[in-house]
This record gives structure tokens, sequence and C-alpha cells, in this order.
């Protein structure tokens, strides 16, 4: 089983557009995870059902028995982030889950309860089954739910005997990036032929050299720079990556979405051609290692 990640240096590359063609192409038998969990979109352009929802916690908030406390004023004195208010009630938004209160409350007064940042799911969709999340709002700790989004992957990969699992990465290079990527076998970073994206893009490739992921890098909307495409190409070249080839710019792509499409199944336009072909030489060159 192969796991390829496809992530970007920074947002609106068309990532979920090549995870989604990607998916679509892949006639063996997979598993999806998207796991740009704080902005996750490729369930828009896959669409999910019979979805399996369990909740996600990560961290604790304290609460106060009112029957048990005897207002010693401990737990006041002890907190850091003043959490607690002095008629003993505990602000969520400031408790840090710290834990110190609960240690120290001579009633055990004090409960850490487990809080629910978001949910994840797991779903049939006609590319497979597809692993993916929704944070609440300000719902913390995406590194940890990528984690498990691709350990439950890995689980569901092996029951069904699957060939590949395709992650949608987050964009960037902090935590999320990094938790989607660690211990994974290859990495497709897509970028765009700007400054921000190239330098975006270096700091990527700089991430994956750190954890040792072999690289392959493709340009989206390469016809906007040429000559910043031929630099990124030069890079890919003299930096140990993979250049599989140039997107052209297509207004295909975005109408693509727009109708919840991937772009190979929406158009045979020249973007969606070009897509097609490095499909193929992506799963040659996992299929090589
Ligand atoms: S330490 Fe425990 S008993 Fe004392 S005020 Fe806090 S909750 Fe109440
Ligand atoms: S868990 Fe920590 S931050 Fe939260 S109320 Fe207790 S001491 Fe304060």
């Amino acid at each position: 089983m192969k796991e390829l990640v496809i992530i970007s240096g920074k947002g609106g590359t068309g990532k979920t557009c090549v995870s989604a063609s990607f998916a679509k192409l892949c006639n063996d038998r997979k598993i999806l995870v998207d796991a740009d969990v704080d902005a996750a979109n490729l369930h828009l352009i896959i669409e999910p059902s019979d979805s399996e929802e369990s909740s996600f916690t990560s961290g604790v908030k304290a609460l106060i028995n009112k029957d048990k406390c005897i207002e010693c004023g401990l737990c006041i004195e002890r907190c850091e982030f003043d959490a607690i208010s002095d008629d003993f009630v505990v602000n969520e938004i400031d408790c840090e889950g710290c834990g110190v209160c609960h240690e120290f409350c001579p009633e055990k007064a004090i409960d850490l309860i487990p809080e629910e940042s978001g949910k994840w799911f797991v779903s049939k969709t006609d590319s497979g089954t597809m692993i993916h999340a929704k944070l609440n709002i300000g719902g913390e700790n995406s590194g940890l739910l990528i984690n498990h989004l691709r350990k439950r992957a890995k689980q569901e990969a092996e029951a069904q005997n699957a060939s590949y699992i395709l992650i949608d990465g987050p964009p960037g290079t902090g935590c999320p990036a990094t938790s989607s990527i660690t211990g994974t076998d290859h990495v497709l970073i897509v970028t765009e032929p700007t400054k921000s994206g190239f330098h975006d893009m270096i700091k990527a490739k700089d991430l994956c050299d750190f954890l040792k992921i072999p690289v392959m890098i493709i340009v989206n909307k390469f016809d906007l720079n040429q000559d910043i495409t031929d630099q990124i190409e030069d890079y890919a070249n003299k930096s140990n990556a993979l250049f599989m080839g140039r997107i052209p710019f297509d207004d295909d792509f975005p109408r693509a979405i727009m109708n919840k499409k991937a772009p190979v199944e929406y158009s045979s336009g020249k973007g969606a051609d070009v897509l097609k072909s490095i499909y193929e030489k992506v799963i040659e060159n996992i299929n090589k290692h």
C-alpha cells in the first residue's frame, strides 16, 4: 500500500483540484483523506454519503462541582490563567486545561471534561472510502486530528486491501502540514508560478527534506509566468525533487469546482489532458519505490 500526500506551500494553488482529479483517475482500490481540516473542501467535489460520524476531542476543560465545593478559594489562587471567577465558575475560554486546580482541590470537586474540537467521518464515495473531518469554530489541535485521520485511513486501507492512500494535505509548512506528511512515502507539491508560490514551495520542500521524504513538484497555471515556472523546474532538478509537469491555465477548472466535479471528469480541455498525463507519471514513480 502506498501513501501519497498532495500539499502546497501556500493556499490557492489548485491542490484540491489535483487531489480530486487523482481520486477520479485512480482505478485501483484506494482510501481518500481530506487532511486540510482547517478548510476541508474535498467533500464538495467528491460527495460523501452514509457517513459514520465520531467526535474528536482534544484537551480538557475544568468544571467545578458546586455540591462538593467548600469555597476555600485554592483553585482561584492556583490558576495561572485567571480562569476561575470569584463565585467559583470556570470560564471555558480562559481555561487552558492544565489540570492544576483539579490536582490541588482538597474536596476533589473539579473534574476535567474532554473538550470536543470537531467531528471526523468515514464516508462512502463513488471513488472509494473517504476519511474527512470538520473542526468546530475555534477548534484546536488540527495536527492531532490529521494524525488521527491518517491512522484511521491506514486501518481502512488494510481492511480493504487498498493499493493507495491519497491525501489532500493542508497548505503551508506549520503543524498541520507536518502532521500530514510525517512518515509518508511520497509528497507531491502543487505550486503556482508567482514569487510567493515559489518561495512557499521551497519552504515545503525543505520540510520534506528535513523529514527525508521524496518530493515531486508540479506547477499549476504555468503559462501565467513561464519565467518563474522555468526557475521552479530548475530548482526541482537541482534539489533532487522530481519535476512532474506543468498544468496550463484552464478556466474549466473553476467551472468544474462550481459544478462539484473534478476537472478531469468535467472537462476534456488542455488542463485536464495534462493532469491525466501527470497522474500517470506520478503513479509510475510511486510504484517504482
Ligand atoms: S479548590 Fe475545590 S473546594 Fe476549593 S474553591 Fe476550588 S473547587 Fe471549591
Ligand atoms: S485547568 Fe488550569 S487553566 Fe483551567 S481552571 Fe484549572 S487551573 Fe485554571
